[in-house]
């Protein structure tokens, strides 16, 4: 399985040749979808979370992993979830594992949110989605990346 750094530089990789993707459709005009959706702040939101995501929101937050310890003291944030799933058991799982993480995040999140009394309207829900779809991309390249490493190392 490769190791945090070969995940970070796979991550990011990927993530210039989606945003390489995406300009080329917004300036080619190519796709009018693309246009609506995605305007600068969206693809912003996304492009961040995806990078945060990468360095903090690992499935290898199952065990001693960088992304688990670049928690530092905030890490015991994500103890129960280290102790709660096995490595590379669900938390692998393509579905089961980034919506865990998710769900995880969106918990401390909202806890946040209330303590500092901010309230969410409407107008969130397009960087919310932007957010979640950058971190969950993340994670899913993640995800690919151990499978298809995984299989090539048998092939040897
Ligand atoms: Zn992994």
């Amino acid at each position: 399985m490769p190791g945090g750094k070969t995940h970070d530089t796979i991550n990011i990789a990927v993530l210039i040749i989606i945003l390489a993707g995406i300009f080329y459709l917004i300036m080619g005009n190519l796709s009018e979808m693309a246009a609506r959706y995605l305007d600068i702040y969206t693809i912003s939101v996304l492009s961040l979370s995806y990078i945060f995501a990468t360095f903090f929101l690992s499935p290898d937050l199952d065990i001693e992993s960088k992304p688990y310890k670049r928690w530092k003291m905030f890490r015991i944030l994500w103890w129960p979830y280290k102790v709660i799933f096995k490595h590379r058991g669900l938390s692998h799982n393509p579905i089961i594992g980034p919506l865990s993480i998710v769900i995880n995040l969106a918990l401390i999140v909202a806890l946040l949110l209330l303590f500092m009394g901010v309230e969410l309207h409407q107008g969130h829900s397009r960087y919310i989605i932007a957010a979640t779809t950058g971190m969950i991309l993340s994670m899913e390249i993640h995800i690919i990346s151990d499978f298809l490493i995984s299989k090539m190392k048998n092939l040897f």
